[in-house]
C-alpha cells in the first residue's frame, strides 16, 4: 500500500533509508522524529502517511519562501495542498479558508507565527487534523544554529488541539542535544527516533586555502558555466564586489542578500529557482527557503561561523542525488571576521558556545583526514565512515601511493577486452557498472569487470591518467592500448607510483550508472521542462528532477509504456506532463 502511493503519485519505485520505518511510525501513531540528509526525502515521510490517513496534514515549517514550492511541488503530482503565510492577501487567505473547511485540501503549510492568531486556532479547530509534520525541527532548539523562538513556542498550541494527531518532526542536522531537545518537546520517545547517516554520497568536497581566492572562484565558476551554482560571502559588501567581479566577466548571476528590496530578492530568488540564471551570490541569508534540486555546486567564499552552517549550506547542492561540488575557500581574515561577528553578542554563555564551534570550523580547514567523515563524525561521534574517496583530502592522499596492484588490474582489463575502447568504458567496467552499452557488449562476464568497484570513478580515472603519463599505456582517437612497457608491471618487474593529484578533482567526472546519456537529447527535454515550467508558473525542477530528465534522455522512452517504468514518473505526470516529452524524444530520434 505504502509503495502504491510512492509510485502513483511521486514515481519511485523504492524508499529511501529511513523512509519506510517513519511512515510506518506514523501510520502506528506513534510521534516520531527523522534525521535524513539534505535531498534524503524528508517530504515524502510525511506526504505518504498524510495521504493514507486521510484528513488534513498540517505542515508547520519556519521557512515562509519554502512553502509555495513545496505546494507547487504538490500540486504538480495531482494533490491538493495549501499555503497560508503572511505574504498572501486577504481574500486570497478567506478563499483557501473556506475550501480548507469544505475538506478541498490534503495538506496546508503554516509557519508556527500562525498559532498566535486567535482566528487560525479556531479554523483548524474545525478542521479533520490527522498528522501534524514539524519541518525544520532543529530551529526548534535552543542548541541548533538557527533558532527560532515562535517555533518553540507554537508547541504549546499545538499539543493543547482536541484532535487525534500523530507528530513527526524532520531534520537535516541535528548534534545530539538538538535531538533531545526535539525529543523532550515533541514527546518522541528514543525507539522513535530515525537516524540515517548523514553522509551524502554525491557530494565531492573541496578545501582550498588560497591567498587568490577570487581568482580561484573564477576559474571554478568557469568551469561549470553549464551548472546552477550558489556563491556564498559572509557580508553584504562582499556579495556586491563579488558581482562587480562576475559582471567584469560577463558571467550572468543575481544576488541575494537581506539589505535589498524584498521585491528585489523575490524577482532574484525566483530567476535562480526557475533556471533563468544559474549564478547566485548570495550571504546566508539566501538558501534556507530553496528546494531547489539541481544546484550542482556551492562555493563559499568564506569561512562559514560553524559546520552546522556550512554542512547546510554546502547541502544545498545535488539534492537531485547527481553528482555535486563544495567548494570551501578561506583566508585567515575569515577567521578575524567570525571571531568579530562572536563578539558582537552580550550574552557570554552564547559567546562561548560559538567559540567553540567556530574552533570545531577551523579545525576542519585544517585536518588531513577525509572532510566528509569530519562532517560526519562532529554530528554523530559514533558513525565511523571510512574515508569518501573523492574530498579533496582523501584525493590528496592518493598522491604517491604505490598503485602497481590497481595497475595490473587497468592493464588486464585493457587486454582483456580484445577490441580497443575508450577511457570511459574501462573506467565503467573496472568500476562494475551494469549500463546498457557494457551489458551489450558483454564487458559484465569479463573476470575484471568490478575489479576496482571499492574505488570512486574519479580515482580510477586517475589510476589510469599516472599510466597514460608514464607511457605505459597510449591513446589513439580516444582509445586505450596497452604499451610493450605494461608488460614490466604485468610481469611484476616494475612498481608504480601515484603522482596525479589536484588536476583529477577539478576535472568533473561524467560517469553515471544509468548508461549514456544523449547530450544533445537532454538540452531538448531541459527546454521542454523550461516551457512547461514557465506556462504553468512553477519551478522546472518540480515537472521532473534532472536525474528524470537524464533517464528520459538515455532510455528515450517513445510510450506511455516506456515511460511509466522510468523513476520520477507517476501517474498523474505522465498523463500531464508525458505527452510533451515523447512528443520531443520521437522528433529527436527520427
Ligand atoms: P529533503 O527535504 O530531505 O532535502 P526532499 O524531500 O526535497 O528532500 O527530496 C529530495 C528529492 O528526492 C526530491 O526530488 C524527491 O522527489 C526525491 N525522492 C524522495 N524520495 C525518493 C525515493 N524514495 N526515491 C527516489 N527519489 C526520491
Amino acid at each position: 500500500m505504502m509503495k502504491n502511493v510512492l509510485k502513483e503519485y511521486f514515481g519511485y519505485e523504492d524508499f529511501r533509508p529511513g523512509q519506510r520505518e517513519l511512515i510506518q511510525n506514523a501510520m502506528a501513531n506513534q510521534p516520531t522524529l527523522g534525521i535524513l540528509p539534505t535531498g534524503g526525502g524528508k517530504s515524502i515521510c510525511y506526504q505518504i502517511p498524510g495521504m493514507m490517513k486521510g484528513g488534513l496534514t498540517l505542515v508547520i515549517s519556519p521557512l515562509i519562501s519554502l512553502m509555495k514550492d513545496q505546494v507547487d511541488s504538490l500540486n504538480a503530482s495531482g494533490i491538493n495542498a495549501a499555503f497560508l503565510n503572511s505574504t498572501q492577501r486577504v481574500k486570497e487567505t478567506k478563499q483557501i479558508e473556506k475550501d480548507l473547511l469544505n475538506g478541498d485540501y490534503q495538506f496546508l503549510y503554516v509557519a508556527p507565527e500562525r498559532f498566535n492568531q486567535r482566528q487560525f486556532i479556531n479554523l483548524i479547530y474545525q478542521l479533520d487534523i490527522k498528522l501534524i509534520a514539524f519541518d525544520e525541527a532543529h530551529c526548534i532548539s535552543k542548541w541548533g544554529h538557527d533558532f527560532r523562538p515562535s517555533y518553540r513556542e507554537s508547541i504549546k498550541s499545538v499539543m493543547s488541539l482536541p484532535h487525534h494527531f500523530t507528530i513527526m518532526a524532520l531534520t537535516a542536522t541535528a548534534t545530539v542535544d538538538v535531538k533531545e531537545d526535539i525529543c523532550d518537546l515533541l514527546h518522541i520517545g528514543e525507539q522513535y527516533v530515525i537516524e540515517t547517516s548523514t553522509k551524502r554520497d554525491n557530494l565531492k568536497f573541496i578545501l582550498d586555502p588560497t591567498y587568490q581566492k577570487q581568482k580561484r572562484l573564477l576559474l571554478f565558476i568557469k568551469e561549470h558555466i553549464e551548472d546552477s551554482g550558489i556563491i556564498y560571502a559572509s557580508t553584504r559588501k562582499q556579495v556586491e564586489s563579488l558581482s562587480e567581479v562576475l559582471r567584469m566577466e560577463d558571467i550572468n548571476h543575481a544576488i541575494y542578500h537581506a539589505g535589498l528590496h524584498k521585491d528585489m530578492k523575490d524577482e532574484n530568488q525566483s530567476k535562480f529557482v526557475r533556471d533563468d540564471i544559474k549564478v547566485m551570490i548570495a550571504t546566508n541569508a539566501f538558501g534556507m527557503g530553496i528546494d531547489k534540486s539541481n544546484v550542482r555546486y556551492v562555493a563559499h567564499y568564506n569561512l562559514p561561523q560553524d559546520l552546522e552552517s556550512y554542512y547546510q549550506e554546502a547541502g544545498r547542492a545535488g539534492r537531485d542525488g547527481l553528482e555535486s561540488e563544495c567548494l570551501l575557500l578561506f583566508s585567515d581574515q575569515d577567521i578575524k571576521l567570525q571571531q568579530f561577528f562572536i563578539e558582537t553578542s552580550n550574552d557570554e554563555a552564547v559567546q562561548e558556545l560559538k567559540k567553540e564551534k567556530l574552533n570545531k570550523m577551523i579545525a576542519y580547514t585544517k585536518t588531513k583526514q577525509c572532510l566528509q567523515a569530519t562532517i560526519i563524525n562532529y554530528f554523530n561521534p559514533n558513525e565511523h565512515l571510512s574515508k569518501c574517496g573523492q574530498c579533496s583530502n582523501c584525493l590528496e592522499e592518493v598522491e604517491n601511493y604505490n598503485m602497481t596492484t590497481e595497475a595490473k588490474k587497468i592493464l588486464s582489463c585493457i587486454v582483456r577486452i580484445k577490441t580497443p575502447v575508450h577511457k570511459l568504458t574501462i573506467t565503467k567496467v573496472l568500476h562494475g557498472e551494469r549500463d546498457d552499452a557494457i551489458l551489450h557488449a558483454g564487458y559484465d562476464r569479463l573476470s575484471t569487470f568490478g575489479l576496482l568497484k571499492e574505488y570512486h570513478t574519479s580515482a580510477i580515472q586517475s589510476f589510469i591518467e599516472t599510466l597514460l603519463f608514464n607511457g605505459f599505456i597510449f591513446e589513439q582517437q580516444g582509445k586505450l592500448f596497452c604499451h610493450e612497457s605494461a608488460r614490466d608491471i604485468l610481469m611484476g618487474d616494475t612498481q608504480v607510483r601515484t603522482y596525479y593529484k589536484s588536476a583529477t578533482y577539478n576535472e568533473r567526472v561524467k560517469i553515471t550508472t544509468i548508461g549514456t546519456i544523449d547530450e544533445v537529447l537532454l538540452k531538448q527535454l531541459m527546454d521542454v521542462r523550461k516551457r512547461l515550467s514557465d506556462d504553468l508558473s512553477v519551478p522546472p525542477f518540480t515537472i521532473f528532477s534532472d536525474h528524470t530528465l537524464q533517464l528520459f534522455a538515455t532510455k528515450k522512452p517513445t510510450s506511455k509504456d516506456e515511460m511509466i517504468l522510468i523513476e520520477g514518473v507517476g501517474s498523474y505526470k505522465l498523463k500531464h506532463y508525458c505527452p510533451d516529452f515523447i512528443e520531443a524524444i520521437k522528433a529527436y530520434s527520427t
